[in-house]
């Protein structure tokens, strides 16, 4: 089904073929048709679904057909979402798919001068893409006011909870119209996010794209075990192989990440690390670098790298399991975005084999294992994979051999399609 179905306007479906859109994605097709006639919607996905395009093109749509008569332009449409990255990256894609409307809109977030951007607010925008603290900060200056806001959404939300921001959010509810349209994403739902959704939406329709799918069932993982000292030889090993064009590594310590550019640099990879206390100027930098090939390998801890979207990254490299289960659906879903293809290498030493068990819980599947690698774990050998955990499946088997240089045991399809059911019955 293409976009101009979905009955978009035409200046966007103009923009949407220039950014090289053909075909919506399911969250894309099932949310704007609901977002357009005016009903609030909880949906229940995360990056790399399609989700921006999903809430930004009917917004776009709405307020360009609802023209203001106004001779100064107010904000009628807030989308609030945790972190800096998000939110420049959801700014770029308003920016992209209004291009033809004449509508504005402008970012606003945390550590960073404020003068940039209360010079945009005070010119006039349509739509404000906001962190909560430098939006309640720059609400408390009198420079925004949402009383006009008529669409707003909390983009999301359970990462915004799980960063402390609940007090912040109920300030921004309080805030708003009554009247208005609501739009409320997750990637998870647990209790205490329905019951914040119950709060802001009004008769939503609800919308679940599984986390595992369609991105996570279509990328390639691989664990592999090793001891935490060998942790860097093996790192290098992986990139001998130069069809690993760009590599996103994540640490659970920012002071890890470092560590980890550091070993890089000094054996010649171009490497920049992405975290908390880096500054933004800097984060953005080492972004751009990154997506422009420049720096091969970005290293990066959880919360810097939220939201990263680089169109064809391919590999994503799991330094250190995370210790939430949710973590590693979120990293390795930084690759293959939009059905791209998508390899995640994950190193478990000793101490991480229970981490891993919680994931394989968590998503319901065995993750192969690279058992033919120069680094095996030597320090309490793993528990022998049974056959079917060492069974390689799925289009890309093949391919692991070519970017890896790893031998890999024989392949088959069972997998996928356990996973797949697996995933979609935990999500009801
Ligand atoms: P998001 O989930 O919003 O972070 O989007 C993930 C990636 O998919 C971004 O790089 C978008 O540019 C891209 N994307 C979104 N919608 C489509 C589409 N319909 N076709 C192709 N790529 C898309």
């Amino acid at each position: 089904m293409p976009f101009k179905s979905l009955r978009i306007i035409e200046p966007i479906l103009k923009a949407i073929s220039e950014e090289g859109y053909t075909i919506p994605t399911p969250i894309q097709s099932r949310a704007i048709p609901i977002v357009l006639q005016g009903t609030d919607l909880l949906g229940s996905a995360q990056t790399g679904t399609g989700k921006t395009a999903a809430f930004a093109i009917p917004i776009l749509q709405l307020l360009s057909t609802h023209k203001l008569p106004h001779q100064k332009k107010v904000i009628r449409s807030l989308i609030v979402t945790p972190t800096r990255e998000l939110a420049i990256q959801i700014g770029e894609s308003f920016n992209a798919y209004g291009r033809h409307t004449g509508l504005t809109s402008t970012v606003i977030f945390g550590g960073v001068g404020q003068q940039p951007q209360t010079n945009a607010l005070q010119r006039g925008v349509d739509i404000l893409i906001a962190t909560p603290g430098r939006l309640l900060d720059l609400m408390a200056q009198k420079f925004i006011s949402l009383k006009d806001i008529q669409i707003f959404v909390l983009d999301e939300a359970d990462r915004m909870l799980d960063m402390g921001f609940i007090h912040d959010v109920k300030k921004i509810l309080h805030a708003l119209p009554q009247k208005r349209q609501s739009l409320f994403f997750s990637a998870t739902m647990p209790p205490e996010i329905v019951k914040l959704s119950a709060t802001i939406l009004h008769n939503p329709a609800k919308v679940s794209i599984t986390p595992e799918s369609p991105t996570v069932e279509i990328i390639n993982q691989h664990i592999l075990f090793v001891d935490k000292g060998n942790k860097n030889a093996l790192l290098m090993h992986l990139l001998k192989d130069q069809t690993i064009k760009t590599a996103l590594v994540f640490t659970r310590t920012k002071h890890g990440a470092d560590k980890v550019v550091r070993m890089l640099q000094k054996n010649h990879v171009k490497a920049e690390a992405i975290h908390g206390n880096k500054a933004q100027n800097a984060r953005q930098r080492a972004l751009a670098n990154f997506k422009a090939q420049t720096t091969r390998v970005l290293v990066a801890t959880d919360i810097a790298a939220r939201g990263i979207d680089v169109d064809d990254m391919e590999f994503v490299i799991n330094y250190e399991i995370p210790n939430i289960p949710e973590t590693y659906v979120h990293r390795i879903g930084r690759t293959g975005r939009a059905g791209a293809k998508g390899t995640a290498y994950s190193f478990c030493d000793a101490e991480e084999k229970a981490y891993l068990r919680d994931i394989e819980k968590l998503i319901g599947k065995k993750i192969p294992i690279l058992e033919n690698h120069p680094y095996p774990l030597m320090h309490h050998n793993p528990v022998k994979a049974a056959p079917q955990q060492q069974r390689q499946h799925g289009p890309y088997a093949q391919r692991r051999y070519s970017h890896s240089g790893l031998k890999t045991p024989g392949s088959g399809s069972g997998e996928e399609k356990q996973w797949q059911g697996n995933s979609r019955r935990r999500s009801r």
